[in-house]
């Protein structure tokens, strides 16, 4: 079967009880036993329901993996695949890594003694040079968070096998539908179902999927042990998301593309980072280890002001935190997304008070464009009235 039809038909497409064409939302957190020599599938909801169970057979298919788990959000899925390592263990992280794990990194989990490197990942021999002897495992984002540096999966791979290392790939950016990294020889892969895989920014939800069963076990265990679960109905809103994955990304990612391509070329835009630009460092690279370059681009406009002077005048994309949508977003990664991380760290990583985040989404490209354009216009003669820099260190935002 291919993607698109594997999304709809890769599970059981209707209720096997009543033939219903969408799994019914099972709101139940118990479940009657009728005879207690022998227990039915299900026992108690955080334990297992089969409304989240659906979606969690889904998300295994489509990825290729062994088993599925949904989790509240993405990173309470983060969060939990982080609870297979132990007091003692290290683990190598890219250093572009989503905000909030690196929060969890450094803040939560450094407590627990288990201590993180991060690495510049694009660099395979910078991941070799990281493993001690108590690695145990290396954690991946490709392409990354906003500046979409891509880390050839297969070769760190191959690395890890050398050393016994689990390696955990946040597909957030690109979904199965264009990188599918359990095939690329990665043991876990995880969401943020919250972006392109719900799609509708109406749910905030987490997956994970191990490559065997053996880790799926443990898994498992750390899932219901913790219980950071995905709630029945938010299961249903993620599964009705994902039918249309391809149809969305296909536009999406078209879209993309043409913004991409005419940013370029504009007085106004410094710098723009798409994969699917030839000039991109990664474009030769997520050309063979993924199928598509996804919905999600960066933009330079020189300063602070102009970003702002841009988000004012805007009228299509929404301006927030978070992508994968439905409706273009624009966001200003300096003041949203790394603004815990001081200035000057987030200058060398390119990530500059002029650069905005766009993540394209099913509006008319012509429109989006026109919108972009008329809020562009000028923009490179554009002065500011009163300067304002964030502060370091300071989270204007709490979440992406
Ligand atoms: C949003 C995001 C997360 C966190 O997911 P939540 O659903 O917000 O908890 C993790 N990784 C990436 C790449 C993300 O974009």
């Amino acid at each position: 079967m291919k993607f698109a039809t594997k999304l709809l038909h890769g599970t059981s497409c209707f209720d096997p009880v009543t033939g219903a064409a969408s799994t019914p939302i099972y709101q139940a957190s118990t479940f009657h036993q009728a005879d207690l020599d022998r227990p039915g599938a299900y026992d108690y909801a955080r334990s297992g329901n089969p409304t989240r169970q659906a979606l969690e057979e889904a998300i295994a298919v489509l990825e290729g993996g062994e088993r599925g788990f949904a989790f509240a959000s993405g990173m309470a899925a983060i969060s939990s695949v982080f609870m297979l390592f132990s007091a003692g263990d290290h683990v190598i992280v890219a250093e572009d890594v989503y905000g909030g794990t690196y929060r969890f990194l450094t803040k939560v989990l450094s407590r627990m003694n288990i201590d993180v490197t991060f690495v510049d990942t694009t660099y395979v021999d910078r991941v070799a040079e990281a493993i001690t002897p108590r690695t145990k495992g290396i954690y991946l984002e490709t392409p990354s968070n906003p500046t979409l540096k891509v880390t050839d999966i297969a070769a760190v791979c191959r690395l890890a096998k050398k050393f016994d290392l689990l390696v955990i790939v946040d597909n957030t950016f690109l979904t199965p539908y264009y990188q599918r990294p359990l095939e690329l020889g990665a043991d876990i892969v995880i969401h943020s179902a919250t972006k392109f895989i719900g799609g509708h920014s109406d749910v905030v939800a987490g997956l994970a999927v191990t490559k065997d069963n053996d880790l799926g076990e443990q898994l498992y265990f750390i899932q219901n042990g913790m219980g950071a679960v995905l709630g029945a109905q938010d299961s249903w809103l993620v599964m009705r998301g994902l039918k249309s994955l391809k149809a969305r990304l296909d536009v999406s990612t078209r879209t993309a593309e043409q913004i991409a391509g005419w940013l370029r070329h504009h007085p106004a835009v410094t710098k723009v980072y798409y994969t699917g630009l030839k000039d991109h460092p990664g474009h030769e690279l997520q050309s063979c280890q993924a199928s598509g370059h996804g919905a999600v681009l960066s933009f330079d406009v020189g300063s602070r002001e102009r970003a702002k002077a841009l988000f004012d005048r805007v009228t299509l994309p929404i301006v927030a935190v978070s992508l994968g949508a439905v409706e273009t977003i624009l966001s200003y990664p300096a003041g949203m997304s790394h603004a815990a991380m001081p200035k000057a760290e987030r200058e060398t990583r390119g990530i500059t008070e002029g650069l905005i985040r766009l993540s394209a989404g099913l509006e008319d490209a012509d429109d989006l464009i026109r919108d972009l354009e008329q809020a562009l216009q000028g923009l490179e003669l554009y002065v500011p009235q009163v300067t304002h820099a964030y502060e370091d260190g300071k989270e204007a935002f709490s979440g992406v």
